[in-house]
């Protein structure tokens, strides 16, 4: 039956845009992941990208730096900010990245598929409209958000990010879209300094931007809550048709850049949750799209652990709702979120 199909974007030229020796946004990123997708073996399908069209990238960014992307082809190794390079194939990865994305998404949105994860480099939630960042060139789930919007018959879109970094690309590209729910826990204060609790959308879009910024040395315990008190009540309020998840794994406990402390039942734990959001919600639809994530085997237990859930592989129990203990981080984090959004919520931080 075709509704159970999990879709996997996997392919060796995702490997070809390398930096700097020593940079941790690295090809070898995506070997680990794909060794957690080769244990899947057929209980997923796993497909070839195909290259973003132009028009598809404007749809998120701005021409000149569509050109100025373009412009590095088959250039040696370049900077573009301290920490954001190029190669001479980046260009062609990158529009790699962006097609996968909005490809599996169109396939859930549209029928075919139920699920799908694009294990895509490079990543993309940094990318602003006129602005390459933050290890990333095109904003892959922007790409993908304004394509379903063009194409999909105007879906109310949910973005949750559980990248470790803020995406300031992603928020920026829909802060004043009412239509699109952005969502993003992260560390704070952290690079890239944007998500504090009050950016919270603009104009037509207020209050359908959520910033849930936590301090560093949050867990398994801090995030499952984080999802449970007010990821799932406010995606319940919006009433998505399809969610896009901003998949890093940089909030894993080996994880070299960050401070968090998740581990691999984490992400299965919170990859349940986002599931059972969406078959209640939107008819099971959602789409993991990788973003960061720098310990090789945070990556590789990371995407294991999404794959078992949208495969039913290991299928857990959804966890039990985490207590607000006075004086804990996950309570203040709670409180500070429901200041600025508890009145725009129904059930805001209600025990699930
Ligand atoms: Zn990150």
């Amino acid at each position: 039956m075709s509704d159970s199909i999990v879709q996997v974007v996997s392919d060796i030229r995702f490997q070809s845009h390398h930096g700097p020796d020593g940079h941790p946004e690295r090809p070898e990123r995506l070997v680990a992941v794909g060794e957690a997708i080769d244990s899947f073996g057929h209980r997923i399908e796993v497909v070839a990208p195909r290259a973003a069209e132009s028009e598809e990238i404007l749809r998120a960014h701005d021409r000149r730096l569509l050109e100025a992307i373009a412009s590095t082809s088959g250039r040696e190794l370049g900077k573009i900010d301290a920490d954001t390079y190029y190669s001479a194939s980046s260009f062609e990865v990158a529009r790699l990245a962006a097609g996968s994305c909005i490809d599996l998404a169109t396939r859930v949105l549209c029928g075919g598929i139920s699920s799908g994860l694009a294990a895509v480099r490079p990543p993309g939630h940094h990318a602003e409209a006129d602005r390459a960042m933050g290890f990333c060139l095109f904003n892959n789930v922007a790409i993908a958000t304004r394509s379903l919007q063009a194409e999909g018959g105007a879906p109310r879109i949910l973005i949750f990010d559980w990248d470790v970094h803020h995406g300031n690309g992603t928020q920026h590209i829909f802060e004043t879209d009412p239509d699109v729910l952005y969502i993003s826990t992260h560390q704070f204060p952290f690079y890239p300094g944007t998500g504090n609790f009050d950016e919270a959308g603009l104009d037509r879009g207020l209050g359908s931007t959520i910033n849930i910024p936590m301090p560093v040395g949050c867990g398994d315990e801090e995030f499952i809550g984080v999802l449970q008190r007010i990821v799932v009540p406010a995606a319940r309020t919006f009433s998505p048709d399809v969610i896009l998840i901003s998949c890093g794994f940089d909030a894993h406990q080996d994880d070299p850049l960050a401070s968090m402390e998740i581990t691999q039942y984490g992400y299965r734990a919170m990859s349940t949750i986002m599931l059972e959001l969406a078959k209640s919600l939107c008819g099971g639809r959602i789409v993991f799209i990788l973003e960061g994530g720098y310990s090789l085997a945070g990556v590789r237990e990371g995407t294991e652990a999404v794959l078992e859930t949208l495969t039913a592989a290991a299928p857990m129990q959804a966890p039990t709702a985490i207590e607000l203990v006075p004086g804990a981080a996950l309570t203040g984090i709670v409180d500070r979120v429901g200041q600025v959004h508890a009145h725009r919520i129904r059930d805001f931080a209600a025990a699930l």
